[in-house]
């Protein structure tokens, strides 16, 4: 992220990260990247989310009724990115459970 971006955001805990690794080993099997078959994984330091479509259209942020919240994982060698939903990680990002 920028320098610039503003420390209110919540970054991950190494606790958080570590959590995000252990899943990543025990549930993802062969992890070569897709694009560039390399291994270089690592993950963000803060969750990601994208929000709900409103009747068709991208919704303004304020106009969604809900978002999902993600981890993102990079190849550090070629930039390829996986979500992986926060809830499922065992992560809540919201302080109770997020939509699903
Ligand atoms: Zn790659």
């Amino acid at each position: 992220m920028a320098e610039d971006t503003p420390t209110t955001f919540k970054k991950l805990s190494q606790e958080e990260k570590d959590k995000i690794d252990t899943w990543i080993t025990t549930h993802w099997s062969k992890r070569n990247c897709p694009l560039c078959t390399h291994i270089d994984w690592h993950t963000a330091n803060y969750l990601v989310a994208t929000l709900t479509i409103v009747e068709g259209k991208i919704p303004a942020v304020g106009e969604s009724p809900g978002h999902y919240g993600f981890a993102l994982v990079f190849c550090g060698f070629c930039g390829f990115s996986v979500l992986l939903h926060a809830n499922i990680l065992g992560l809540s990002p919201y302080g109770k459970t997020p939509n699903k």
